[in-house]
């Protein structure tokens, strides 16, 4: 085990003190928002509250046809996923800011969630897992305790990180601009220039497939499997690919991008 100088303990033990009854209170307290938004005997998405932070911190992006098409990228921090509703997704161009409204923490059960929220409830509509996997601090402080690299950065509204997904990779800044009248922030959603960085790429556009299902927005809507079980999904860890459940699913048919897609889009300019 190599040895830990002392200022690294001190972290460590500081950190002890903050016990998983403790964290889950505070992650309660981060959902309530989230939880009132939602009436769970309509809608499949998860109450949250039931996984434990891990060392690994996830990501997922989901593609969200409610009544506007927009990415939520989510990032886990202190037992929660801080989110962000990004209207044009993501973009591999070091050129492009993307608009990022961040929008009530979600529950780190809602990484795998995919399916469709009923029409009426809250954020409607269907929801794709479109990229998942870890994400680790991407600051330049190399002392820093790395966690507490991401939580500096997250409250200072300079959010820097590196991102290890099927699609998205390579190191990401969120920067806070300005928050609205009821509180909400605005940021801007930024590829650093690193060998994953791409000119003129239109990634949202690339990838049209779920990264775990394989479906597109339209299958999806046509839900073979609407019915979200959370109990089926506890054993999936952030990047891991499709589950077998998952994979049973799809049937072998690959599907074009279809009419149903491209209304989506439309809407999307509307
Ligand atoms: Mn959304």
């Amino acid at each position: 085990m190599p040895k830990k100088s002392a200022a690294a303990s001190k972290r460590t033990s500081s950190k002890k003190a903050s016990t998983p009854v403790k964290s889950a209170a505070k992650a309660d307290a981060q959902l309530a928002e989230y939880r009132r938004k939602r009436d769970f005997t309509r809608t499949a998405e998860p109450q949250g509250g039931d996984v434990p932070a891990k060392q690994k911190l996830a990501f997922v992006i989901q593609k969200h046809a409610a009544s506007h098409l927009h990415y939520d990228l989510r990032l886990e921090l202190d037992g929660v996923m801080k989110s962000w509703a990004v209207p044009k997704g993501p973009s591999l161009d070091p050129t492009v800011k993307r608009l990022a409204m961040q929008v009530e923490d979600h529950p780190i059960e809602y990484n795998t969630f995919e399916g469709t929220i009923p029409k009426g409830e809250y954020g409607g509509g269907t929801v794709m897992l479109w990229d998942r996997g870890t994400y680790t601090y991407g600051g330049s402080d190399s002392q820093i305790d790395p966690i507490d690299g991401l939580r500096r950065g997250y409250q200072k509204g300079d959010f820097k990180f590196v991102l290890l997904g099927k699609r998205l990779r390579g190191s990401w800044v969120l920067v806070r601009t300005r928050r609205d009248e009821r509180g909400k922030a605005q940021w801007l959603l930024i590829k650093h220039r690193d060998e994953y960085a791409a000119e003129g790429s239109d990634v949202t556009a690339e990838h049209q497939t779920s990264v775990a299902t394989r479906r597109t927005m339209e299958e999806i809507a046509g839900g073979k499997s609407r019915v979200w079980h959370s109990n089926r999904t506890d054993d999936v860890e952030p990047g891991e690919e499709k589950r077998p459940a998952a994979a049973a699913r799809t049937s072998g048919t690959p599907a074009a991008p279809t009419s149903a897609y491209q209304r989506l889009m439309a809407r999307r300019t509307r």
